[in-house]
């Protein structure tokens, strides 16, 4: 029985994959699930010895209306430009198991999610008429991840919004010095806070949305999500026929819930997974969540871990529909309430969790630093900021027989001052990020304002359909 997809609050026609991903959010507010999680447990022997794209492929055919042909070839369009055969390596590093995701373009986990989304599009809008229009806002990685994904593509343009000014060096060169003509990058003089402000005011204007094909790629697509069951079920297998153990735990450096969210569907996919270990830093809503019962807005304060600066998880609410028992309309109450300020409570389990299956915890700037340069000194491996949080925390909640596989979410090239702060030397590298440095660039600086940027899409969408 193939998956149709529903929304979390109930207001929404069952849909297939592909109209999921081409409309992101539901028309009624809520994010797109599955209607039913297939049960892949039995399958779970035969996996062990499969490649990557494989493995992605016996996974999504289940959960796509793509034929499965074309799924594959996809899939191995997706993975052909990360630069390690396994293209999520697991090492062992000390008694943890490292998950090496960021062997992608732009070296963070994101990238195997939005090379498959690119491909996705693409492919969907052979078979519809017109031509898509991505804007997204970024703070840093998402960015970058989502122009590579689409570079160079014929019939998607995408418009990224940067705080001008306000990301690192790295990861502006990034974006900047991709110069295909279908890439536009807009510095916008204001916060991240106002780029994000400015997409949702674009996108809450239906009739410029419809008018100019706006398509969004951020992180509550349904396609992103999914995309990232693949590796929780690639190296879990992998460590469990390594080590003899009947289960794994793994530990999610944690934002915007979306990668520890695959991890959970992939345990109820069947995965023997005990536990998730949940790992925020100083922005610690999510780890508040897990230990307390009460979901409440905090303030965000810049970390040495930028891409886990949030206040509002956006899939949480995905979580939540399973957390109520699939009940819909209570989500919808809670989410609704949350918007108008209130505190989202849920009441522990008899064991005094909110869930057995989730363990939270947060790792404060020291507890990187001193992460990072501890397990440095010890086996001579560098951790990016965020994966140094993960680990932090899985330190924490290390259990003796169950390997422990942290999650390495960012090469640490990306934040090179966090590792010299660290180490003391500029000793994080790599050759991708290095050839940047002086190449050309091309961004559009625009005032943090609703008509400039919208005035900007306008003009060079019909600029290039005249051409
Ligand atoms: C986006 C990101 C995260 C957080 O992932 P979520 O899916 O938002 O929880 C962690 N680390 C890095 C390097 C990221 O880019």
């Amino acid at each position: 029985m193939s998956v149709n997809y529903i929304s979390t609050r109930g207001g929404s026609q069952p849909i297939g994959f592909s109209d999921a991903v081409m409309t992101g959010l539901a028309r009624d507010g809520g994010l797109f699930l599955p209607d039913h999680i297939p049960d892949v447990s039995s399958r779970l022997s035969g996996w062990a010895s499969l490649d990557y794209v494989s493995l992605a492929a016996e996974i999504l055919n289940d959960f796509v209306d793509i034929r499965e042909d074309v799924l594959n070839d996809l899939l191995q369009k997706s993975y052909a430009d990360f630069d390690h055969s396994e293209i999520t390596p697991t090492v062992q590093v000390g008694d943890l198991h490292i998950l090496e995701l960021f062997h992608g373009p732009t070296l963070a986990f994101k990238d195997l999610a939005l090379q498959f989304l690119g491909r996705v599009f693409e492919h969907l809008l052979d078979s519809r008429t017109g031509l898509l229009n991505i804007v997204g806002a970024t703070s840093g990685d998402t960015g970058s991840a989502a122009i590579y994904g689409v570079r160079g593509r014929d019939r998607i343009r995408i418009f990224v919004m940067h705080p001008n000014g306000r990301i690192s060096p790295a990861q502006e060169r990034q974006m900047t010095t991709v110069l295909d003509p279908n890439v536009y990058n807009l510095g916008i003089e204001g916060t991240f806070d106002d780029c994000q402000r400015i997409l949702k005011e674009l996108f809450a204007d239906l009739a410029f949305k419809d008018e100019h094909m706006l398509g969004s790629v951020n992180s509550i697509n349904w396609a992103r999500v999914l995309s990232q069951i693949v590796y929780y079920f690639y190296s879990g297998l992998q460590v469990m026929t390594k080590t003899g153990a009947d289960r794994v735990d793994f530990s999610v450096p944690t934002g915007n819930f979306g990668d520890i969210f695959a991890g959970y569907l992939a345990a109820r996919m069947g995965l023997p997974i005990g536990r998730l270990v949940l790992a925020t830093n100083e922005n610690d809503i999510l780890c508040r969540f897990f230990t307390t019962g009460i979901y409440r807005r905090g303030e965000v304060a810049p970390t040495l871990s930028p891409s886990m600066d949030i206040q509002v998880a956006s899939n949480f609410e995905r979580y939540l529909y399973y957390q109520q028992d699939e009940n819909a309309d209570r989500v919808r109450d809670m989410m609704n309430r949350f918007a108008q300020g209130e505190d989202i409570r849920v009441s522990p389990q008899e064991d005094g969790s909110i869930d057995g299956l989730i363990v939270a915890g947060r790792g404060t700037r020291q507890d990187t630093l001193q992460t990072i340069r501890d397990i440095h000194r010890q086996h001579g491996y560098l951790l990016d900021p965020h994966t140094a949080v993960g680990v932090h925390v899985a330190q924490a909640n290390r259990r003796s027989g169950v390997p422990m596989i942290c999650l390495a979410t960012a090469h640490p090239a990306k934040f090179a001052d966090a590792i010299e702060q660290a180490v003391g030397e500029d000793l994080a590298h790599h050759p991708s990020l290095d050839a940047l440095e002086g190449a050309p660039t091309r961004k559009t600086v625009l005032p943090a304002q609703l008509d400039a940027v919208r005035d900007f899409i306008a003009e060079a969408v019909s600029r290039r359909e005249s051409s």
